[in-house]
């Protein structure tokens, strides 16, 4: 049977990083095996699902790039399915109704909890006939005996006896299926071959198994991956920061950068950090993915996000960091071309909303000088080079790098200084701070009337402060 995989979150929320780790190493497996990848919204929970969280993890898979072949498939749409099953475990024998009142299981998990037994249901309804006309639930037959041993691909033999699995519920009263049987009808149905997912589902497997021996077929393979930790060894959260995949697109994160970065998380091939997408298609094998849990680590995520920018091609970078220039109210349509803009930064940021910051000067002029910039290169002795280059500038009408760069040699020459010493004020003149691309790329983006228009508001400044001095 060729590979299938699937991504089966639960709507309930946006997707969180630990969410995408397990999306992304069910996409790797599927792809690595020429497979095919399902995506599956699992939202039987009415009461917690929304439309909102769909299409939250809708968008997030769509921007990491975790492409579906199939899908995706809703399980509120699947009820006649689900209960098809039911029906038949319920006419093979393999389940039954039950009509335990709350009362009843209540005292009967409170007598197990003083006698410090394991809480479950003692079966009861088993052999009794309970009528179909009556509120009831549809319990699952487990076998109770022997047991039910899991190869999982990460964590190795697992064995669970059977007499510590109770008859769990598949059908509630108001005769809707519970997770397990969803779950296992899907998996059967859609041809699932490996199950990769969070190992908060370890528990569940075991049952699952055995609704599939009950119905007759063999389990698919299984791999439970480690959760994700915070900083401070517990389970990554919100108050570690930023959990949501979408948050990271909002701090300026890449989407290939953030992959790359959770590809590693829990998961290497030798010492090396960087993996192209194609490089985890070919090197990634689930049965590599590492036991414990790994923490999460922002400043790795930082430093790869910086390597993706620099090797980045310019139009996808534009592309992605357009929004990030419209959160400051710029419109790249009224300035340079935004494709030069990133080719003169990328060495530059290490994330795109830094990029966005330190782009600004190029669309529009800065409010006020960096303060620390302004008094060290504003002072009177650059009166003469700004001024000089005002009037060189202004005679430009080829007005591009070469020759821009050409105008600062030909005045550093003529005034016997060093090129920065007529650069660098001509610099913070021109986009307020200290730091910018090379000043011909500079100048050349930034345009000739607001570089002359950026000069003469350095030379007023200049003048001002002299004049506040000389008081
Ligand atoms: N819907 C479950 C969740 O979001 C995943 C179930 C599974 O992968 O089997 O945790």
């Amino acid at each position: 049977m060729s590979t299938k995989t699937r991504f089966a979150p639960s709507p309930t929320g946006y997707l969180h990083v630990g969410g995408a780790r397990t999306a992304l190493f069910s996409w790797l497996h599927a792809r690595k095996h020429g497979g095919k990848y399902v995506l599956r919204i699992e939202d039987t929970d009415l009461q917690r699902s929304t439309a909102e969280s769909i299409n939250a993890i809708l968008e997030a898979m769509t921007w990491l790039g975790l492409d579906y072949d199939e899908g995706p498939f809703y399980q509120t749409k699947r009820f006649d399915r689900y209960n098809e099953v039911i029906d038949e475990l319920l006419e093979k024998g393999l389940a039954y109704r039950c009509n335990c009142s709350r009362e009843r299981l209540d005292e009967l998990r409170e007598g197990q909890m003083q006698r410090k037994e394991k809480p479950r249901y003692d079966g009861h309804c088993r052999g009794q006939f309970v009528p179909d006309d009556a509120p009831h639930v549809i319990r699952f037959r487990n076998p109770p005996e022997g047991s039910v041993i899991i190869d999982d691909q990460v964590r190795g033999k697992i064995v669970f006896q059977n007499d510590e699995l109770d008859d769990l519920i598949i059908r509630r009263t108001d005769g809707s299926p519970t997770y397990n049987l969803t779950v296992v009808v899907d998996d059967l149905d859609m041809g699932i071959t490996d199950v990769i997912r969070g190992d908060d589902h370890v528990n569940n497997t075991p049952r699952q198994v055995n609704i599939l021996q009950a119905l007759g077929k063999t389990p698919p393979r299984y791999a439970h991956v480690p959760m994700i930790l915070g900083d401070d060894g517990s389970r990554l959260s919100k108050r570690h920061g930023a959990v949501s995949v979408m948050e990271y697109r909002n701090q300026g994160i890449l989407p290939e950068a953030l992959l790359n970065y959770l590809v590693r998380l829990g998961w290497s091939h030798g010492d090396e950090e960087l993996f192209t997408l194609d490089q985890m298609v070919e090197l990634f094998d689930i049965a590599d993915v590492n036991k414990a849990a790994s923490a999460f680590n922002t400043e790795k995520l930082l430093w790869i996000n910086q390597h993706y920018i620099k090797k980045a091609d310019p139009t996808h970078l534009a592309r992605l960091l357009s929004p990030h220039l419209g959160e400051l109210g710029i419109d790249p349509a009224g300035g340079p071309d935004l494709v030069e803009v990133v080719r003169a930064q990328q060495e530059r940021a290490q994330t795109l909303i830094e990029m966005a910051e330190i782009s600004e000067f190029f669309y529009r002029d800065y409010e006020t000088f960096e303060e620390k910039a302004a008094k060290k290169y504003l002072r009177a002795v650059a009166l003469e080079p700004l001024r000089m280059m005002r009037e060189r500038l202004a005679g430009i009408d080829d007005w591009a790098g070469e020759t821009l760069h050409q105008a600062v040699i030909d005045v550093s020459e003529s005034l016997e200084l060093k090129m920065g010493k007529v650069a660098q004020p001509l610099r913070v003149a021109v986009v307020g701070r200290a730091a910018s691309p090379g000043i011909d790329v500079t100048l050349e983006l930034v345009g000739k009337d607001a570089s002359l228009r950026r000069i003469d508001r350095a030379l007023d400044y200049i003048h001002a402060r002299m004049e506040e001095n000389a008081t």
